[in-house]
C-alpha cells in the first residue's frame, strides 16, 4: 500500500470512529500547492474528488487530470468567472449573489454549494448566517445549488458552527423546497467534529498529503 493510500485508510478509520458510514461522505483532496504527481496518487488510491483554491494553480492541473472531478473550494473573484465557468464539477465556494449571476450569464448548468461563515470569522468567507437561506433560494434560481459549505473557526470548538451549518441546510431545503444533497464541512483539523455535525463532504489536504501518518 502506498503512503497516500495508508494515510487514506487511518482517515477512515477515523471517520468510521464518528460512527458514520463512509458510503454517506465524499472525501475531496484538497491538492493546492502540490504538484501532479501528488494529485495522481489520490487518484491511483481510489478517490475521483479533487480540489484547488486557486484558479490560477488549478486550470494547468484541470486540463494535464481531466479524469479527475475538480472541485474549486477557495474564494472567486468576478474577474475569473469567465475561465472558470463549466471547468470545475463543483464550484463550493460562491459567496455572493452577484457572483451567481455573473456564472449564470456564462454558464446555467454550473453546480456550486453555497459558502456560509459559520465561524463569524472576520477574515472568512462566506455570506452571514443570518443572509443564507434568502441568498440560497435566489441563488437556487439561476443555478444548480447542491448545498452549503463552511469552515469551522480556528480556535473555539468547531463542533457548534457545524451544526449550525447542518441546520441552516435544513431550513434552505425547507424554505426552497428544493433538495440540498451536500453539507460540505471539515478539514484535516477538524474533520471528526464535522462528520458528528452531519457532513457529507470532507475537504482534506494535510491529513491525507503529509507525513507522519497522523
Ligand atoms: C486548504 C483547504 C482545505 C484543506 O485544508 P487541510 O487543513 O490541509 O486539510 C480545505 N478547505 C479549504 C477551503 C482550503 O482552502
Amino acid at each position: 500500500m502506498s503512503r497516500f493510500a495508508e494515510r487514506l485508510e487511518a482517515v477512515r478509520d477515523r471517520v468510521r470512529a464518528t460512527g458514520r458510514d463512509l458510503e454517506e461522505i465524499t472525501i475531496v483532496a484538497v491538492t493546492k500547492g502540490r504538484p501532479l504527481e501528488v494529485c495522481r496518487e489520490a487518484l491511483a488510491a481510489g478517490l475521483r474528488a479533487l480540489g484547488e483554491n486557486r484558479v490560477q494553480e488549478a486550470l494547468p492541473k484541470l486540463d494535464a487530470l481531466p479524469e479527475a472531478e475538480w472541485h474549486l473550494v477557495g474564494h472567486l473573484q468576478s474577474n475569473k468567472v469567465r475561465q472558470v465557468a463549466g471547468r470545475f464539477r463543483l464550484i463550493q465556494s460562491l459567496d455572493s449573489l452577484r457572483l451567481a449571476e455573473l456564472l449564470a450569464e456564462r454558464e446555467g448548468g454550473q453546480r456550486v454549494l453555497l459558502e456560509v461563515n459559520v465561524s463569524r470569522e472576520p477574515a472568512k468567507k462566506g455570506v452571514v448566517p443570518e443572509d443564507a437561506v434568502a441568498v440560497a433560494r435566489q441563488i437556487g434560481d439561476l443555478l444548480p445549488l447542491e448545498g452549503l459549505m463552511g469552515l469551522g473557526p480556528q480556535s473555539a470548538d468547531p463542533e457548534p458552527a457545524f451544526r449550525e451549518l447542518a441546520e441552516l441546510r435544513q431550513r434552505c431545503q425547507d424554505a426552497s423546497g428544493r433538495a440540498l444533497p451536500i453539507l460540505s464541512m471539515g478539514m484535516s483539523g477538524d474533520f471528526e467534529a464535522a462528520c458528528r455535525a452531519g457532513s457529507t463532504m470532507l475537504r482534506l489536504g494535510r491529513v491525507l498529503f503529509e507525513n507522519p501518518v497522523p
